[in-house]
């Protein structure tokens, strides 16, 4: 078995796990990060959420309310359980927290992000409908997009599966009126030249490896067009994006936009990518395993052992953050009863654990209250090291951050990458104080 030493492990390479490492990086602190997989942030729309409106799911979309710093004083007060309260005991400092986690992950040279702190906007998905979010890949569609402009030109590849055109246009030019944009869509079929039917992440792939190809193919028919906008549905490879976007603004005059999709997306896959480089270009130590499981004396967390299948290794360190992600990325599993998965910490409904006992409870479902099962999690004390149903620490070295706490729920209350970042960052920050 390998034997790896570091000063700080960190479990999972999604955004929590990334903030951790790039955080350890900067203070100089030796760091390795044990990840089995992209986990949700890979399988997400892509878009980071910071604070979104909790009542939307009683109002009308064009009452949603986009102020950040007032959304997330709301979440604090009718939420006392999420952990955002580990960031700080006002708001101000709470959004503060954000905004450096953030800054440090896609500093603002980076270029890969557009969006800012202070609201959110609605940003068009490929079913025509859109999503309140703080922040978005640059170039995506946005309702500020349509103000201006009168008339947009689809381009739709009639082989995709999981894109249509036609149903995009109703729904688009529905909720574009309704929300005041006057503008109209033409659908320009293009021919890609695939004679099989594929998904927007295959076509991503496809126009990867054939970028020249395709451009050659869209130039002709978009020297035609004479919209000021052209929408793209989501296919953009990861990295030739930006050429794309480029090319085809220089064939058409128009400015380009890309549709944001639905889970699993090529705009996720991007920002999983954007987040592997962030930590190779940092100097983090990676390693593709799965934890499967440690050793500890009393107290006290010696090592982790992890397996891929070619190697097996076991990996010291002196404090640990576990950033392993929800029920999707295998954080947490319910096998005959909810555990998280590689400490066998308890896990929490709001103060309560859950254990066996609460299965039943969680599955009285009301469509218009905010499903317990994606608020579960592990609960933490304020310097976010884990506690058991006895509030006592389990292990003194070790610290959890990202969509492991219990208490939040990222698609009612659109915190999911805000809390990823914000207490990957803070759980490095309270361990080196250790
Ligand atoms: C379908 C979907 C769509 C979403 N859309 C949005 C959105 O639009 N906007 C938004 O802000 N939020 C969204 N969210 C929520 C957001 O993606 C998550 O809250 C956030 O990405 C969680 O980040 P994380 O780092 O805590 O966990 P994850 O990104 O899940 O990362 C967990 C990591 O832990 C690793 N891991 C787990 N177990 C082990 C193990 N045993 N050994 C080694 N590694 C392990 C995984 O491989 C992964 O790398 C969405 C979530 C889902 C599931």
């Amino acid at each position: 078995m390998k034997k790896i030493e570091t000063e700080i492990l960190v479990l999972g390479g999604g955004l929590a796990g990334t903030a951790s490492a790039l955080s350890a990086r900067k203070s100089g602190n030796r760091v390795a990060l044990v990840c089995k997989d992209g986990g949700a942030s890979a399988m997400s729309s892509g878009a980071l959420d910071i604070a979104g409106d909790i009542l939307a799911i009683t109002s009308k979309p064009e009452h949603w309310r986009t102020d950040i710093a007032e959304n997330l004083e709301e979440i604090l007060i009718r939420n006392p359980e999420h952990p955002y309260h580990l960031l700080g005991d006002s708001g101000e400092k709470v959004l503060s927290q954000i905004k450096t986690a953030f800054e440090m992950v896609f500093p603002s040279s980076a270029g890969f992000l557009q969006g800012d702190f202070a609201r959110n906007q609605k940003v068009f998905n490929q079913m025509g409908t859109f999503k309140l979010t703080a922040f978005f890949q640059q170039h995506m569609l946005t309702l500020d997009d349509l103000l201006n402009a009168e008339h947009a030109t689809l381009i739709n590849f009639p082989e995709l599966n999981d894109f249509d055109g036609e149903f995009f246009k109703k729904n688009f030019e529905y909720w574009s009126s309704r929300l005041d944009a006057k503008t109209r869509l033409s659908i320009l079929n293009a021919n890609p030249g695939i004679n099989s039917s594929l998904s927007c992440l295959e076509f991503a792939k496809f126009i990867e490896q054939n970028t020249e190809q395709i451009l050659e193919k869209l130039d002709a028919n978009l020297k035609k067009i004479s919209s000021q906008i052209l929408v793209l549905p989501p296919v953009l490879p990861g990295r030739k994006r930006l050429q794309i976007l480029e090319n085809l603004k220089q064939a058409s005059g128009a400015n380009v936009r890309e549709l944001l999709a639905l889970p699993p997306s090529v705009a996720g896959k991007r920002l999983q990518d954007y987040l592997e480089d962030s930590l190779k270009f940092a100097g983090v130590e990676k390693l593709w395993a799965k934890a499967v499981s440690f050793k500890c004396d009393g107290k006290k967390i010696i090592s982790v052992q992890a397996q891929n299948r070619f190697d097996q290794m076991e990996i010291f360190a002196h404090k640990f953050i576990l950033a392993s992600g929800s029920f999707l990325a295998g954080g947490l599993t319910k096998l005959g009863e909810f555990k998280e998965s590689i400490f066998g910490l308890e896990v929490f409904s709001n103060s309560h654990p859950i254990g066996k006992i609460f299965t039943e409870k969680l599955t009285g479902l009301n469509i218009s209250a905010p499903h317990p099962v994606f608020s579960l999690g592990v609960k933490t004390s304020s310097d976010q090291r884990p506690i058991g149903s006895d509030a006592r620490i389990v292990f003194e070295n070790l610290f959890a951050a990202g969509s492991i706490l219990s208490g939040a729920n990222y698609i009612f209350d659109g915190t999911g990458a805000g809390v990823a970042l914000a207490t990957g960052l803070s759980a490095e920050e309270k361990a080196s104080k250790l």
